[in-house]
């Protein structure tokens, strides 16, 4: 267990939360990538790639974009168990991260940066460089992403770029256009009022 997927745990009261306490299993060869929207403090969207047997995570205040010339703030957060790549629901109030979590897209990803030769990176080489580029097949979100780290220290700061390739559209906007969960349909507030746990 990483020393971030402990503080995480240290964080959380799993007897008060329906969030899973551990890794899910794992499928061979592939991994998948999650973007949780969490109407918290402030609402943001949660990015989470799998890798290192956690998910590696940005919180993401304006989400990610199809347009090449907008560069989204992404704060890298504590990893989180990779059993958590699913929820959608309630965090009660007073827990770390609570709020209303929904599925806002998920799918696939690969990393780009794998490649024949020196050049070769892999995950965990990209994330200590500050530089990660991936191909992710969502639901909504298509296409390369860069992940650019512009701070370090204790909440690095990053920010993350659509890749100027085919699935780029400047006009899409599926923030605003498409905010509906990809695992249920619901929006916020329906997640909100049907979940047990809510007030
Ligand atoms: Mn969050």
């Amino acid at each position: 267990m990483t020393e971030k997927l402990s503080r995480y745990r240290s964080k959380r009261d799993f007897s008060r939360t329906s969030e899973p306490a551990g890794n899910g299993p794992g499928r061979a060869g592939r991994r998948r990538f999650v973007i949780q929207k969490h109407d918290a403090s402030s609402l943001h969207y949660d990015f989470r790639l799998e890798f290192g047997g956690v998910l590696v995570s940005w919180a993401v205040p304006k989400g990610l974009s199809t347009d090449p010339a907008q560069k989204r703030l992404a704060i890298q957060t504590e990893d989180h168990p990779r059993g958590y790549i699913d929820f959608e629901g309630v965090i009660p109030a007073g827990e770390y991260g609570a709020g209303t979590v929904m599925v806002w897209d998920s799918g696939t990803y690969r990393n780009l940066r794998a490649r024949r030769g020196p050049d070769s990176r892999s995950m965990e080489r990209s994330l200590d460089e500050g530089l990660i580029e991936v191909w992710l097949e969502g639901r909504k979100l298509r296409g390369g992403y860069a992940l650019v780290r512009t701070r370090g220290g204790d909440r690095p700061q990053w920010l993350v770029i659509k890749m100027d390739d085919e699935a780029a559209d400047a006009r899409r906007n599926p923030v605003n256009t498409e905010p509906l969960s990809v695992k249920s349909g619901r929006d916020l507030r329906a997640i909100a009022e049907q979940e047990p746990g809510s007030d």
